[in-house]
């Protein structure tokens, strides 16, 4: 791409976000009368919970700017939510709204003054931001052998070459790409290496609700004083499109709080006001929420099994994710008859499942893992989330939801990760 010179140097070779372009690229075809299975961007399918939807509806006059650091109201159940949810020890005057996590995760990137450490795979953003605001980078490769998980002594090692430089380490869990969350004592053995460096540690707790078993834990519980709890609509809640994020911060980081509200103040002002009243219902403890959220865990926990048992079975090496809708398949067990083909890198065989196979997706390499891995993430989301939801719901409690449930109700899903494997099964036997 040729670049204008008077483009900033930090954001020459930017281009859309790869999740942004496979999303185009794949509605593109569609319009030319493909049937593409949109697996690429990684969208709730679920609609926003009926109550939340009315509280918007009632308060779309709402038109005042509002404090900066969001609805007073708001912080206080946002407040509530993490206390109750997660047994982390805040208050309102620690809680930071924003029009989406990812603003407030740029705004952290401004503000802070060290360097970013990111395990891979990891969603795209956190190094193009970094990228952006010039800040240093360290990327840490985690072993698919430990199911991608970052290690304690990963973590010191890094520290270790050079233990006085302020960090922000950023753990995403349930993670985007692999659907892969810590348990309490590896979140605890982290927090006692990030103690021991003062490293501030970025939850990125988007997908927190969306643990299947509902079971999720915070690290804020085992290092209070230095973990930013990140969470937001844009994934439990079917909400992306609306644009409203939180973080909680500890006592001892309100310096960052007041940092980052001071660059919220000259750059979007506030998040919008309407979103910020229906964003009180959606973090209340309710009924309804429950209900949406054990319908929305039990649906994606089935549908990620039946999906990892079809690529498993042709012989691909797929881990079995804790959360969220993704699942990021190895097709190395397959590198000899794809090589045959000439396909060599995980841009290649996305290309492939593309072209050939209707099915969109997105390289391993968008998440910073090396081009030669065959890695590829699949976001199991292209199906009616609101009436395979109402399904749920008219069914008898005693019936499971099963592969025929899914087949029935996430068909594209389930017949694009079928194709795949029944082509997976042709090389594996030619
Ligand atoms: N963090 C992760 C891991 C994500 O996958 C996303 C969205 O895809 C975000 C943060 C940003 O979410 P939002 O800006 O919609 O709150």
């Amino acid at each position: 791409m040729q670049q204008h010179e008077h483009l900033n140097l930090n954001v020459r070779g930017l281009t859309l976000s790869a999740t942004v372009a496979i999303n185009e690229r794949s509605s593109r075809l569609i319009r030319e009368g493909r049937a593409i299975a949109k697996l690429g961007l990684g969208q709730s399918p679920f609609p926003v919970p009926a109550a939340v939807v009315e509280t918007l509806r009632a308060n779309a006059t709402q038109k005042a700017y509002l404090p900066v650091c969001g609805l007073e109201e708001l912080r206080t159940t946002v407040a509530d939510y993490h206390r109750r949810r997660a047994n982390i020890a805040c208050t309102a005057d620690d809680v930071l709204v924003g029009p989406g996590s990812k603003e407030l995760l740029f705004l952290l990137q401004v503000a802070f003054y060290g360097e970013l450490v990111v395990p891979t795979p990891a969603w795209v953003s956190y190094v193009a931001q970094a990228q952006i605001v010039g800040r240093r980078i360290s990327l840490l490769h985690t072993s698919r052998e430990r199911g991608y998980h970052l290690t304690p002594a990963e973590l010191e090692e890094l520290c270790a070459t050079d233990p006085k430089r302020p960090r922000v380490v950023v753990l995403n869990y349930p993670c985007n790409p692999t659907g892969a969350s810590y348990s309490a004592d590896e979140l605890s053995a982290l927090a006692d290496v990030a103690r021991r460096y003062k490293i501030v540690v970025l939850s990125d707790e988007i997908y927190a609700e969306l643990h299947f078993g509902g079971a999720h834990v915070s690290i804020a519980t085992m290092y209070p004083e230095g973990t930013i709890v990140s969470s937001g609509l844009s994934k439990w809640c079917g909400a992306g499109g609306w644009r409203l994020g939180t973080f909680v911060f500890p006592a001892q980081l309100r310096w960052l709080l007041d940092a980052m509200a001071a660059v919220a103040s000259e750059t979007f002002t506030s998040t919008s006001a309407p979103i910020q009243y229906a964003a009180v219902t959606a973090f209340q403890e309710s009924m309804a929420m429950e209900r949406y959220l054990w319908r929305a865990r039990r649906i994606l926990s089935t549908l990620t099994t039946s999906c990892v048992d079809a690529l498993r079975s042709a012989g691909l090496d797929v881990l079995q994710p804790d959360g969220a809708f993704y699942i990021f398949p190895d097709f190395g067990p397959l590198r000899e008859p794809l090589a045959q083909r000439g396909i060599r890198t995980s841009p290649e065989l996305a290309e492939y499942l593309l072209t050939e196979l209707d099915v969109a997706v997105l390289p391993g390499s968008e998440f910073f893992r090396d081009r030669n891995e065959l890695t590829l993430r699949f976001s199991l989301v292209d199906f009616d989330g609101a009436k395979a939801m109402a399904a749920l719901e008219a069914m008898p409690p005693e019936v499971p939801v099963d592969t025929a449930f899914v087949e029935a109700h996430c068909r594209t899903v389930v017949k694009a990760v079928r194709r795949v494997a029944a082509w997976a099964t042709t090389l594996s036997h030619a």
